[in-house]
């Protein structure tokens, strides 16, 4: 089985889906990578998602990505009595540091911080602004606000001060246990979040020790001004516009999203556009016109992954809201602009062996019309580096290691399949198309291209270039 997708599909994970027979049907309908959100999961709940998704991965037999996303000092509202509070424009309502759960009229803030830097007049954005309180008093221990706008609160939604000043680090207590949890319970990726700076990244990297890839969101302007650095420290980065349309001008964000693209397709890290992409369908079974056009616009611009976040985690709809994505990536993805679009912001290949063969690769296998280009990649930069020339064609990267397999799963255009070394030459040839064929990549008389490092094995040695022929067989190469 094989996706008829370059771009890839990541989704989030929560009430709606933590069922086995549902995380395999979402995976069916296009979930390449599942993301655990820490703000919402504890470690029990973690510990459990990540088996099932394992037992799922053994059962399909392809290797699923798994992303822990760190809560971050992000600010969130208590617990409610009630799952969702309806409220008014005009009214007055207490916020407290009390434990007990809140009402329409009380609600807990469990962060003495905020309730000591409030001041009269200051905004308290709630739900990425879909709800706007204003600061009527404040006390060290509490304050009274007004709704300005929105409809209903509900349990832990996130609270952003555009006019508060707070100082905050990147890595709270909770995300360091959490980092831990998710460490342990061997999940592919941790994602850090609000990083301002790159030694934010550095930090997680340094505790991580490769057992984990990183990647950062970028979700504070702060970021922004050092975002080659973040995005040179970073395995990959997302464009997290939930909290960047927040601490942003929202009209900031589409521009901010293409240029935190092209900035990561140039230094070849993956990159995930995230957040309200298909938010309609938490509800309804059918996307808005815009919306549909949000997700192309990030397939176009060539971005590895597009994510689902409250759409598959809480949404009545979780299926059908990843194959509409899938949907809507196929259909760009042959459109007839999208091969010169992809191609206008291919970045030149840095002065390495890996980047020369990833180019020669590309431009041969898209001369010769070759079935797929098989790379063999240990760490996963030679399928990186591969990934970043966006052949038109079929990659498929052969690791021995697991974990390379599940890290690449982010990746676009990747099909990853895990294989033992090759032994020699003409074993490495006859494994490359005995795949290649029998992924469905290429048919007997079809020819593919193979990179390899040569001696086999040596890591960031790839320094080879192979044409092979498909034989009768469907196995070996010529
Ligand atoms: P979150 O991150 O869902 O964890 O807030 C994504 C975003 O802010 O867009
Ligand atoms: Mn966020």
């Amino acid at each position: 089985m094989h996706r008829s997708r370059r771009t890839k599909i990541l989704a989030t994970l929560g009430p709606a889906s933590t069922s086995e027979a549902m995380i395999r049907q979402l995976h069916v309908a296009g979930a390449d990578v599942f993301r655990i959100n820490m703000s919402h999961t504890d470690h029990e709940t973690l510990n459990s998602l990540v088996k099932t998704i394992r037992t799922v991965e053994k059962n399909v037999g392809r290797p699923i990505g798994i992303l822990a996303d760190l809560q971050g000092p992000k600010l969130r509202l208590g617990v409610f009595a009630e799952d969702s509070i309806k409220i008014n424009v005009g009214d007055k309502i207490t916020l407290d540091l009390k434990d007990t759960p809140g009402t329409r009229s009380r609600v807990p803030v469990p962060h003495p911080e905020v309730l000591e830097a409030l001041e009269k007049d200051d905004r308290i954005l709630v739900d990425d602004g879909k709800v706007v309180l204003k600061v009527l008093e404040s006390s060290a221990l509490q304050a009274i606000a007004e709704v300005v706008s929105g409809e209903t609160l509900s349990s832990r939604k996130g609270i952003s001060l555009p006019d508060t000043e707070l100082a905050t680090s990147s890595m709270t207590e909770k995300d360091y246990r959490d980092l831990d949890a998710a460490l342990d319970a061997d999940v592919d990726w941790i994602a850090i979040s609000f990083v301002q700076r790159p030694a934010d990244v550095a930090e997680v990297r340094k505790i991580a020790k490769g057992r984990a890839a990183v990647l950062a969101k970028i979700e504070k302007p702060q970021a922004l001004n050092g975002l080659d650095d973040i995005i040179d420290l970073a395995d990959a980065v997302m464009v997290a516009r939930g909290d960047l349309g927040v601490e942003m001008p929202i009209e900031k964000v589409p521009g901010i999203q293409k240029r935190i693209t092209r900035a990561c397709r140039r230094a070849g890290k993956p990159v995930v556009v995230a957040t309200q992409m298909l938010e309609s369908m938490i509800n309804a079974p059918f996307p808005t016109r815009a919306e549909v056009s949000d997700v192309g616009t990030a397939v176009f611009e060539g971005a590895d992954a597009i994510m689902l976040s409250a759409e598959s985690a809480v949404g009545k709809y979780p299926v059908e809201a990843v194959e509409m994505m899938d949907k809507i990536a196929q259909q760009i993805e042959i459109d007839s602009n999208y091969a010169d679009i992809i191609a206008a912001q291919r970045g030149e290949p840095n002065p390495t062996g890996a980047d020369a063969i990833a180019l020669a690769a590309r431009q041969i296998a898209e001369t010769l019309n070759l079935a797929a280009i098989v790379c063999y990649t240990g760490s996963g930069t030679t399928g990186l580096r591969a990934a970043r020339e966006r052949p038109q064609l079929p990659v498929i990267a052969l690791s021995p290691v697991l974990r390379t397999a599940r890290k690449l799963a982010l990746v676009w255009g990747l099909h990853c399949v895990v294989t033992k070394d090759a032994s020699d030459l003409d074993d490495m040839v006859d494994r490359a198309c005995g795949i290649a064929s029998s992924e469905n990549f290429a048919k007997p008389g079809d020819r593919v291209i193979i990179t390899a490092g040569v001696p086999l094995g040596t890591p960031g040695a790839t320094n080879m270039l192979r044409i092979a022929f498909i034989s009768g067989d469907g196995k070996s190469g010529v």
